[in-house]
């Protein structure tokens, strides 16, 4: 499977509670960034052991949104050239809802894009303006109804949860809404206060109260409820899917495999001896300066052994629903999971399932991902 990540840093305001790699970019700048993205593609083609061609390609942001349509075809036509394009491949791009039309939408359609991830996070307006996202809960809807008129057949909307200030009944509400939409795909994620964000000041500040513990719990275990009562395969910590629906562009890397990554802030992951991560540096300078140079601005992060291949391999594999297969890590790392895992299996023996060949966790695990995997890591 080959797998390209293409990182578009720009966004037109910064979310209070965002800590991705993204800059509030005037158009000279992103026009520049993508003459930057293809000498970025037709140098990292010249490396060793790339793929002959792409099964998924994911335009991730930052607002990928932003590119025009000339543009993002521009892009895809540089893959094309130098690394080639499955005609099966999932080709997915995130986008705001304030930056689309339907015009933009049918364009990115016939250059290609065959999944579209809307950034949506509320149906609500009072928790969009908390939130300081740049669209209404009227522009989220209006999306929607233009992807699928545009030809999106494949269509994931992510939505937020335990924003200030949110009940229950209030949370309820927007995914009933969001139902209505009979999306293939929906991301659910909680608000994090991550430092650096102009949230985590505010609540240190006591200027925002985050959710307690036991309200989050609630608001998973809703979605869950209602997400699976819809006919969603809740596939990973943060996803839902319709049978073949499952993003398979984020599964290479919950199966830790090959992912190519190309733009400044992205990280890719190749495995060999057992497995190296890279990534190109979050500095748009620096990846001007080495793209004008010809050399390629990747950075290696970290080179792993045997033992933090398994670690991370436990990681993200028990995000899934899948989870370990044993025969399979069997076959990946020359050792039996049971053994080298022994003393964290018996650690979280309430809440890890066998089937099978399968170690897995369900809902209640993931509720207490971090602190259950911490004995895997
Ligand atoms: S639009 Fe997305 S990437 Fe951009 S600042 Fe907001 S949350 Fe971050």
């Amino acid at each position: 499977m080959g797998a390209l990540y293409l990182h578009i840093p720009f966004c037109i305001s910064k979310c209070p509670y965002c800590d991705f790699f993204s800059e509030v970019g005037q158009q000279q700048q992103i026009d520049d960034y993508v003459e930057q993205l293809k000498r970025n593609i037709k140098i990292a083609s010249t490396q060793d052991s790339q793929p002959l061609s792409l099964d998924t390609l994911f335009f991730g942001g930052g607002t990928p949104s932003l590119l025009s349509v000339n543009q993002l075809a521009d892009v895809l036509r540089c893959i094309v050239r130098y690394f080639g394009i499955n005609p099966a491949a999932e080709i997915t791009i995130e986008a705001n809802p304030g930056t689309l039309s339907l015009e933009k939408l049918k364009g990115y359609r016939q250059a290609g894009v065959n999944r579209l991830s809307l950034g949506i996070q509320s149906l609500d307006d009072h928790r969009l303006q908390q939130l300081g996202r740049i669209h209404t809960v009227a522009q989220a809807r209006e999306s929607i109804i233009s992807a699928r008129a545009a030809g999106f057949d494949n269509l994931s909307l992510d939505l937020m949860f335990a924003l200030p200030n949110q009940d229950l009944l209030a949370l309820e509400s927007e995914i009933a809404e969001l139902l209505t939409f009979k999306p293939e795909h929906v991301s659910v994620y909680g608000l994090s206060y991550e430092e650096g964000t102009d949230f985590f000041l505010r609540q240190q500040a006591g200027k925002i109260r985050s959710c307690d513990e036991g309200l989050y719990a609630d608001m998973y275990l809703l979605l869950h409820n209602y997400l699976v009562a819809a006919g969603y395969n809740h596939y990973e910590i943060s996803n839902f899917a319709k049978p073949d629906s499952l993003c398979r562009h984020n599964q290479v890397y919950w199966k830790r495999e090959n992912c190519l990554a190309i733009g400044a802030g992205a990280h890719g992951f190749q495995d060999q001896h057992w497995g190296k991560r890279w990534h190109v540096e979050a500095d748009l300078n620096h990846y001007k300066e080495c793209l004008i140079q010809g050399k390629d601005p990747v950075k290696l992060l970290e080179q792993y052994d045997r033992d933090g291949a398994m670690k991370e391999y436990a990681y993200l594999r028990l995000r899934t629903s899948k989870g370990i297969d044993v025969q399979e890590f069997y076959r990946r790392f020359g050792l039996e999971f049971q053994d080298v895992f022994a003393p964290a299996i018996l650690k979280t023996k309430d809440y890890l399932y066998a089937s099978g060949q399968r170690r897995f966790f369900d809902v209640n695990g993931w509720l207490i991902y971090d602190h259950l995997i911490s004995n895997f890591i």
